[in-house]
């Protein structure tokens, strides 16, 4: 093996983590270098270009914090800004930091062999090419691994079928055309809301509907940005501070120290206020409380049934089987108007589920609809996926997929015992996948790369976690987890996904971290304190 196959870093994956990431290192002085397996940069970005895909963070608190000069440069032009834009500030950032000298496209690592006498790892990418590194970063993702579904006669449909993940680059054409969506979670409320009128016809395929509340996008003007940018201190300051990572702040007053009157005109204003208001800004009580939380799903279902004009597709469209904010909250812009359109159809699954795809269309129990496109937005293998997509072998040969075969175990989501020299930016048990992303991951980026710089400064070269401290971390993950409501929710967050095969449907696999970003960010600090006690350094 040449030398010039080795580096003393791989990232793996040059989306919003790993651009972050190769900059931190970089700067650092570190060989390293990124190994994106698409052909170019922006992970979810690049690849989620359905119609209606945009942020449902404020833009402002999900670019980048790190430089100032860019924080001044860039112009949000949308409070919620659109994919094409994001990717767009995505590219900005990397040609600005001069990155993409450092990474590497269409380079698809598929096995990752931990070597003990060389204290290395060894790197396969599809196509047979092997490379080495001292370390390796993972910035995956933790929504890049679609899932499909499992339908007779998928492949027989004879019109356009995508995922969303996969969305092509060229525009598909939707006048005239009847489409079908299955699907109604974050993503599947977007598109239905944007192609609503579009197309000429529209079914929506529905097996459990989702909690959903008023996004309230607008654009952001000259004078608005200047505001943003003159107070971008605070508003990060303000995302570490709250649970979910961004500006909104609960109500401590006490749900039940009010009266039911001053609780529905909270929730009045928070409907009408724009992103996660209603959920971050609420009283905490209705994330743990049962009476709370059913008093606020009542209200978000009367709203529902105030926008829905067909009664009984309102209760179609109501969930009965969650309370309000336990799954991920989607948002929406006028998806709940769509339905009161006459080219717009609601079929529920539950009550006549899909039988096969044709070669035009899809059979129901009860009937056929005809489709030109279908559109599967059926979400992802979430969080563990893209490292179960990857052979990685840790000390003495074991697989991370067997380790993590019931659900992962990880020290603070960045390190898994076995496995050394193994950092994860936005992994299993990080706050990543259930707070703002971007903040988030700034945190799990600089924890690394401290890190990293801390075991080069002490000629350290093989890093491993206790296996008492990733223990007690995933207690932390599952105490907190069991004491909230969302525990008996079937989303992605909890890892009970019936959709991926192998996961056991009903498993809660205890996959991401709910303690909140600034309790996480404790964590993250007391680890590092006094030289990474928990890390074994040789
Ligand atoms: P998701 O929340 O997992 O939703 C998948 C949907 O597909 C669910 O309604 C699910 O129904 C349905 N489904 C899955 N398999 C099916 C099948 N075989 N037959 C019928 N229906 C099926 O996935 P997502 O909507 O892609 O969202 C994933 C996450 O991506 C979001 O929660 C969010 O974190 C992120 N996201 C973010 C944004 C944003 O920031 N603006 C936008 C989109 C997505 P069941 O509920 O019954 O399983």
């Amino acid at each position: 093996m040449t030398d010039s196959q080795h580096n003393d870093v791989v990232v793996l994956g040059a989306g919003v983590s790993g651009i972050y990431q190769i900059k931190r290192l970089t700067d650092l002085g570190l060989d390293a270098i990124v190994l994106e397996a698409d052909e170019d940069l922006g992970g979810t970005w690049y690849r989620n270009r359905y119609p209606g895909a945009r942020f449902d963070s404020e833009s402002y608190t999900y670019g980048y914090s790190f430089s100032k000069e860019l924080l001044d440069e860039w112009h949000w032009k949308e409070r919620f800004s659109p994919q094409p834009e994001n990717l767009r500030y995505l590219n900005y950032v990397a040609d600005k930091f001069d990155l993409r000298r450092h990474m590497r496209f269409g380079a698809r690592v598929v096995g990752m062999s931990w070597d003990e006498e060389g204290r290395r790892w060894h790197l396969h990418l599809q196509g047979g090419e092997t490379r080495t590194a001292r370390f390796v970063v993972t910035s995956v993702g933790v929504l890049s691994i679609p899932a499909l579904p499992e339908y007779e006669g998928l492949d027989d449909f004879e019109g356009d079928a995508f995922h969303t993940y996969w969305w092509p680059k060229e525009p598909v054409p939707l006048a005239g055309r009847r489409a079908g969506v299955i699907g109604t979670g974050a993503t599947g409320i977007q598109v239905i809301a944007e192609i609503a009128g579009q197309v000429a016809d529209l079914t929506v395929f529905q097996r459990r509907p989702n909690w959903s509340t008023p996004l309230n996008n607008a654009p952001i003007s000259e004078a608005e940005m200047d505001g943003i940018r003159a107070r971008y201190d605070e508003i990060f300051a303000n995302c570490a501070s709250t649970a979910g990572g961004f500006e909104h702040l609960a109500d401590r007053r006490g749900f039940w120290n009010v009266s039911r009157e001053e609780r529905v005109a909270l929730w009045d204003r928070l409907y009408e206020t724009p992103g996660f208001a209603l959920l971050a800004g609420n009283f905490p009580e209705i994330y743990f409380d049962e009476a709370a939380n059913r008093e606020i799903s009542d209200y978000v279902a009367d709203r529902i049934r105030r926008r829905v004009n067909d009664p009984a597709v309102a209760e179609k469209l109501i969930p009965k089987d969650h309370g309000f904010g336990t799954q991920r909250l989607p948002l929406e812009t006028h998806y709940f108007e769509a339905y009161n359109r006459d080219d717009v159809h609601l079929v529920d699954l539950r009550e006549t589920p899909i039988e096969r795809f044709t070669s035009n269309g899809i059979q129901t129990s009860v009937a056929h609809h005809d489709l030109d496109l279908i559109v599967l937005a059926t979400g992802f293998d979430a969080i563990t996926g893209a490292f179960d997509r990857i052979r990685i072998r840790g000390t003495e040969g074991r697989l991370l997929s067997d380790k993590w075969r019931d659900g992962p175990s990880t020290y603070l989501g960045l390190l898994t015992h076995g496995f050394p020299n193994m950092l994860m930016v936005a992994g299993p048990q990080s706050v990543s996948g259930s707070t703002n992303f971007p903040r988030a991951i700034e945190g799990g980026v600089d924890w690394v790369t401290a890190l990293l710089a801390f075991a080069y400064e002490h000629g350290h070269t093989r890093l491993e976690v206790h296996a008492e401290a990733e223990r007690d971390w995933v207690e932390e993950v599952k105490r907190i987890h069991e004491g909230l409501l969302l525990r008996r929710s079937r989303g992605w967050f909890t890892g009970y996904n019936a959709n991926v095969a192998g996961h056991g449907a009903g498993r809660v696999r205890y996959q991401a971290y709910f303690g909140g970003a600034p309790r996480y960010a404790q964590f993250l600090a007391r680890a590092a304190a006094g030289g990474y006690p928990r890390i074994e350094k040789s």
